[in-house]
């Protein structure tokens, strides 16, 4: 793991993303190196066009100091003339394209500090703050979460069982620990939501793995759900094949291929909904709602 630090010019990055007004990404590159990532291909505007996804990670060791005067910029000229899309207040993203909570955070505590900086500035009564993790690390702010009125944890989960997890987010902290992560924040009355995502095609063939996903989510006392189909379009299935095809069945090989289709993807849309009805979850977006409206 190539670990270095650098000082960011911009912090607070405008956003396309649904959801989003603004995106925080304190790190560039993740050490998690998801094998489906998307966000691969920052590589190339980051300096790493050689360096494999996941083996790498700057710390923009500047990012709270840049983070203080953009939002303070952002009070006087976006705020006061609205100019924002997602609702009555900006939403501001952490982790775009890196996880805000993976293991430097523990030493450079940068998502933390600009939390602070929120926690302490009358900005957080006129923001929304959403955070999005695959790390129990995120429990650690919680004091600090606890003080911002706008604010949801996301926690991915896209697997019950830890081997898959493994296989398919190589580095990531185990999802057992995920749904802990996310039990010890609703106990600390902290808004969260499941990203589930993304589906990864072995559920198709195995409904009882999905539905004690959510099962366990639920438990956990997370009742929202963000749900995404994989997107393998391009390069993405061949790199995945490449990293972990050998590991696969010639069942599961199969079910990646057919899992780009229409067809494909409403099964699983439709299963999806069967199981959040069964359980009283709230499905809140993802490209399953987007499917779910289609079959309308
Ligand atoms: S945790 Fe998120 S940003 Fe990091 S490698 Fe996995 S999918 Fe990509």
């Amino acid at each position: 793991m190539k670990l270095a630090t650098k000082q960011a010019k911009s912090i607070l990055t405008p956003s396309k993303l649904p959801g989003a007004d603004f995106v925080v990404n304190p790190y560039s590159g993740c050490a998690f190196g998801c094998v489906y990532c998307y966000a691969e291909f920052t590589r190339k505007f980051t300096g790493h066009l050689d360096d494999e996804w996941g083996k790498y990670v700057d710390a923009k060791i500047n990012t709270p100091e840049v983070f203080e005067k953009e939002i303070a910029n952002l009070t006087k000229k976006v705020i006061k003339k609205n100019e924002f899309k997602t609702g009555n207040r900006p939403v501001i993203f952490f982790g775009s394209v890196t996880d805000p909570y993976q293991g430097v955070e523990a030493k450079y505590e940068l998502t933390k500090k600009c939390l602070e900086i929120v926690a302490k500035s009358d900005i957080k009564n006129e923001i929304e703050i959403s955070l999005l993790t695959k790390s129990p690390l995120v429990t650690r702010d919680i004091e600090i979460l606890k003080q911002i009125p706008n604010l949801e944890v996301g926690m991915t989960i896209s697997s019950i069982d830890d081997n898959i997890s493994r296989i398919f987010e190589c580095y990531a902290p185990p999802s057992s620990l995920r749904i802990l992560a996310l039990k010890k924040l609703n106990e600390a009355g902290i808004k969260t939501y499941a990203f589930v995502g993304p589906l990864l095609p072995h559920f198709v063939a195995n409904e009882g793995s999905l539905r004690k996903l959510f099962r366990e989510i639920k438990e956990s006392g997370t009742k929202k759900v963000w749900a995404e189909h994989i997107n393998l379009t391009g390069s993405k299935m061949d790199r995945l094949i490449d990293l972990v095809g050998d590991q696969l069945t010639e069942e599961e090989l199969k079910l990646f291929k057919e899992s780009q289709t229409d067809e494909y993807k409403m099964k699983l849309s439709n299963m999806i909904l069967g199981i959040v009805k069964e359980l009283g979850l709230e499905l809140v977006g993802g490209k399953v709602i987007d499917h779910i409206k289609l079959s309308k």
